[in-house]
């Protein structure tokens, strides 16, 4: 069995920038190691080499199994030059550095080995399940795909191993992505009093938005709701009255937020403007940080890493959103060896020490579970 370092660096050399994602070859690399260890393995493909990957061990009936999940995809690499090779997996100065080293086949590979190294003691006890996607990089692609084909099991709790440095984080910030249309009546420039101006209704509306206030709103850890108005277009040309605008407008809702509640009060503030569609939602991941697993997590982490810290929540979402409710909404947490800050950045790395200690807490974190 190769360590958790090497493993990373196999997995880097594996291109997998989505678009397109080719995950399968790298899904499959994985798969046959689960597999010689004594994991069940089941590929999910969604078409164009595109595989997720489930893999468990044990199970005993009695108790839920421990899940950890991660993607096999990375963002492209941008447009500035690199100064190592993106899919080279070159290590020095005690870092790996890659496309994915950071977010998150270093977190990958750490749990693939802590699942590997204990595979022999795992029978007989509540096992573990690795849910391992594709696409997450776009929208959650693959988790979402598992969740419809209905092949999730039940878990009892989740970690998921995106980059945090190795600090627990307890959840995240959901989203709301909404097109705003505003409709009008065209006539010539030089009468505009003969038409309705779309682009004026559609800027109002916009106004309005910016003026809420979500101060009540404000979660101890994830702090308040934002909305931000992301794109904006209107008109054909100079001179004519435009007849229609749009506008996208993207909202990051924290816990305790009713959807259909925030669509009306948007609707009431914009006066009836712009009508809404919602183009895309997911809600937020959070467990509260006094639960018995996440509190036992936090030991778990301080006694490798030595350091201790209040729990947080990310700033990025995650596959959570898709996997916790469907997985029976376990207690989760956002845990693993990469560099938040390295996260889709050029020249991207991870620290080894970052992953052996991540190796080291999932291990421990298993051990815990299956009472090893
Ligand atoms: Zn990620």
């Amino acid at each position: 069995m190769t360590s958790a370092v090497q493993l990373t660096q196999e997995l880097i050399r594996f291109d997998t920038v989505n678009p397109p994602g080719n995950e399968a070859p790298c899904a499959r690399h994985l798969g046959l190691i689960l597999q010689s260890a004594g994991f069940h393995t089941r590929y999910f493909e969604m078409g164009n080499s595109r595989e997720n990957l489930i893999a468990s061990l044990g199970g005993d009936g009695g108790r839920l199994p421990i899940c950890f999940t991660g993607h096999t995809d990375v963002v492209p690499l941008g447009a500035s030059l690199w100064s190592v090779a993106p899919f080279g997996g070159e290590i020095a100065d005690g870092k790996i550095y890659g496309r994915g080293s950071t977010d998150m086949k270093g977190g990958v590979a750490a749990f693939v080995s802590a699942a590997v190294k204990l595979a022999p003691r795992l029978a007989g006890t509540p096992g573990v399940v690795l849910v391992i996607t594709a696409g997450e990089e776009r929208g959650c692609e693959g988790a979402k795909f598992l969740v419809e084909q209905g092949v999730l099991p039940k878990a009892g709790a989740m970690v998921v191993a995106e980059p945090t440095a190795n600090y627990v984080l307890a959840g995240h910030k959901g989203v709301l992505w909404l097109e705003a249309a505003a409709k009008g009546v065209t006539a010539h420039g030089s009468m505009p009093e003969k038409g309705v101006n779309a682009v004026c209704k559609a800027a109002r509306a916009v106004l309005a938005l910016e003026a809420l206030d979500f101060s009540n709103e404000i979660h101890p850890v994830l702090g308040r709701p934002t909305l931000n108005v992301s794109w904006f277009r209107g008109g054909l040309n100079i001179n004519s009255v435009p007849d229609e605008a749009r506008f996208g407008v993207d909202v990051r809702l924290v816990p305790g937020i009713d959807r259909d509640r925030l669509l009306k009060r948007f609707g009431h503030a914009t006066g009836g403007d712009v009508e809404f569609t919602l183009m895309d939602a997911s809600d937020p991941v959070w467990t509260d940080p006094a639960d018995p697993w996440i509190v036992e997590t936090t030991k778990v982490v301080q006694s490798v890493t030595g350091v201790g810290s209040p729990i947080g929540g990310a700033a990025y979402f995650t596959d959570a959103a898709p996997l916790k409710p469907a997985m029976g909404n376990p207690p989760t947490v956002i845990l693993g060896p990469g560099e938040p800050s390295m996260a889709h950045q050029t020249d991207e790395f991870c620290s080894i020490k970052r992953i052996e200690e991540a190796e080291a807490i999932y291990a421990e974190i298993i051990a815990r579970w299956c009472k090893l």
